[in-house]
């Protein structure tokens, strides 16, 4: 019997080759249980101030949450952080899928890299024993080949294989990390990271544990796990989720104005038919799969076998691949689009990076800031989906005008000059994901204020809480949610919900549950949250605790990027936002400067963040249980 951790952590040098486990006790665990908590915790810690993201001085951070490997739907995720090369700020991006369970029933609650290896290695993690092999013969080939040639060397076929692809190897910005060809940590960069480590893979398998074995009531969580397996089928969302994936979202957006378009210059494409869910599932969906023990199986998988070949070995775009490859580059042609998000699977790229960054250059070249000379002959119009694949291929290999691109928007855009900036859709250097926050307010205070740049699993999306009488407001309401209000409005209740749900998503991340697990967004219950900490744990542990841990853990990205020199004016929105959307429901809808620095210093003020500089204060800190953060960053006690 445990408290739902292993308790131990891998410590990888790169450098020197050296593998040694170190063990954390349980108050460590109870102030950081796991996942963003725990990373952001080492980070902290053992990271020293203004280090090279790219240099053997960063860490790559691969932690799992508190339940992840659990028997319950959606406690699938792990977490990768590093400094991020994108940003430079703290960098973090969750998957799911199936290695976070295995790196749990291996034993380890995180594995800390260091230091740069002399040459290619990967990291083997296979019932309890664990080498560091050579992968020279493994730089430059493609996922699927690398994963099959680690299983035959490891004499497992089961053993997971988390990898950068050729993205990673060439340092890309936005490069990401895949496990088993079918799960990303997409944001931030973490492949260039571990690509820049010259560490290939991380594989695990273990065949002999179950989390059952760590688990302080396993008799408890099962029987709970058996009643959220069935629980999905009654929730309208979740429901939703299991029969179409996220790709209703499409259609769903356009209709109510908001799908991002031509790099955010509309919210209505015209071409969205040839795009939305229906076309999806008529051409090119084949199958679905899923998450360790989720039978939600929200995961298409696609094949294509005519003006492009697409193979299902990779899986198949969600929602965010869609838009982004789609109406955000303004092409209609849905084959493309799965072509698209291909080569970023076998590439290892981040999807919404790499379009808004083709959407950006397509935008440049429209307005005439770029040309053909400059492109290297790539005629980066909106809906020229040759040109869009063409840059892919260029990014990757960092070849050509694609050497740029791969730096991402911010820094291309200030290369190009010649008012490119303005048009670079990003927060912080990260991309803006494919949610137009003229149409959602709390998402574009999300995008702002995120300690990782623009992304939109940071709370909660405004359209959830319009109807009162909904089921999602109805599950949001154990969180201190009281009032429902049209998705564009932006005032202090409003802001105050965006906090409240804000410290619940981070505590998802704490915990290991995927975004589509719990309430409000789905059809786990917050007090069912609560009981399965409590039969993993044995803690006595209540919501306050628990929001209490998803805020602490916000607030150590948070020191982290003061630490760096970020501060409340890196808490922005691009240009374009406060410009009216031009068609659709929402013409004429923008976001107003003075109404979002209102809500900006509100939210600072719930924070308990320096409303003049965003600064966490010292006050905060210390009820959070972080004072030492502050000795430990060179942070002003006054804040
Ligand atoms: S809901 Fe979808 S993404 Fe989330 S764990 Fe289940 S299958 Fe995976």
């Amino acid at each position: 019997m445990g408290f739902g951790t292993t308790g131990k952590i891998l410590r990888v040098d790169l450098t020197y080759g050296s593998i040694r486990e170190e063990t954390f006790n349980e108050t460590i665990y109870r102030c950081y249980p796991g996942g963003k908590a725990l990373a952001g915790y080492l980070m902290l810690r053992e990271l020293p101030q203004h280090t090279d993201p790219l240099s053997p001085g960063n860490i790559l951070i691969l932690a799992t949450g508190l339940l992840t490997g659990a028997p319950l739907a959606t406690t699938t995720r792990f977490t990768a952080t590093a400094r991020s090369p994108l940003t430079g700020a703290y960098g973090e991006s969750e998957a799911g899928g199936f290695w976070g369970p295995e790196l749990k029933m291996a034993g380890y609650e995180a594995i800390i890299m260091t230091g740069r290896a002399p040459s290619p290695v990967y990291l083997s993690i296979n019932n309890g024993r664990i080498q560091l092999k050579d992968a020279h013969h493994l730089w430059g080939q493609d996922p699927d080949k690398v994963q099959t040639k680690i299983r035959e060397e490891l004499g497992d076929t089961k053993i997971s294989v988390l990898q950068i692809g050729i993205a990673g190897e060439n340092l890309v910005k936005y490069a990401s990390l895949t496990h088993n060809m079918r799960h990303y940590n997409g944001r931030n960069g973490m492949g260039a990271v571990m690509g820049s480590k010259n560490l290939k893979a991380v594989a695990v398998h273990s065949s002999n544990n179950r989390y059952s074995d760590i688990a302080h009531d396993a008799r408890a969580l099962a029987e709970l796990g058996k009643r959220l397996s069935k629980q999905y089928k009654d929730h309208p969302q979740s429901w939703a989720l299991h029969e179409k994936g996220t790709m209703p979202l499409v259609g769903g957006l356009n209709s109510a104005g908001m799908l991002p378009t031509n790099n955010f210059n509309s919210g209505v494409f015209d071409g969205v038919d040839n795009i939305r869910w229906e076309a999806f599932d008529k051409e090119i969906l084949v199958g679905r799969q899923s998450c360790y023990a989720c039978s939600i199986r929200c995961k298409p998988e696609v094949q294509v076998d005519g003006r492009y070949k697409v193979s299902q070995k990779y899986g198949g775009p969600e929602y965010e691949a869609v838009a982004g490859f789609g109406s955000n580059c303004g092409v209609d042609d849905l084959q493309a689009v799965a072509k698209a998000n291909e080569l970023c699977n076998r590439y290892v790229m981040d999807t919404i990076s790499t379009s808004a960054t083709i959407a950006f250059a397509m935008d440049c070249f429209e307005h005439g800031i770029i040309n053909l000379e400059e492109t290297g002959g790539l005629e980066l119009r909106f809906g020229n989906a040759n040109a869009m694949l063409q840059a892919i291929e260029w990014i990757a290999r960092r070849k050509g005008f694609g050497d740029l691109l791969a730096e991402g928007t911010l820094r291309t855009a200030q290369t190009i000059g010649g008012g490119a900036v303005d048009l670079a859709i990003q927060v912080k250097g990260q991309e803006l994901s494919m949610h137009d926050p003229r149409g959602k307010a709390n998402v574009g205070l999300g995008f702002a204020v995120s300690e990782i740049g623009a992304d939109h699993l940071v709370s909660m999306h405004d359209t959830l809480f319009q109807n009162d009488k909904s089921i999602a407001f109805q599950g949001a309401k154990a969180l201190g949610i009281r009032n429902a209000f049209p998705a564009t409005v932006l005032n202090d209740e409003k802001v105050e919900q965006y906090f409240l749900c804000e410290n619940w998503v981070s505590l998802e991340k704490v915990l290991g549950f995927c975004y589509f697990g719990p309430a409000p967004r789905s059809f786990i219950q917050v007090d069912e949250v609560i009981e399965a900490v409590q039969a993993a744990t044995g803690w006595n542990i209540d919501l306050e605790e628990l929001l209490l841990i998803g805020e602490r853990a916000t607030n150590l990205a948070r020191v982290f990027n003061t630490r760096e020199g970020f501060t409340r004016a890196d808490d922005t929105l691009p240009k374009r936002l406060f410009t009216p959307l031009d068609a659709g429901p929402l013409k004429g809808v923008t976001f107003q400067y003075k109404e979002f620095n209102d809500a900006l210093t509100t939210l600072y003020k719930i924070k308990g963040w320096n409303p003049a500089t965003g600064i966490p204060t010292y006050q905060r800190l210390e009820s959070l249980g972080l004072g030492w953060t502050v000795r430990e960053s060179g942070m002003q006690e006054n804040g």
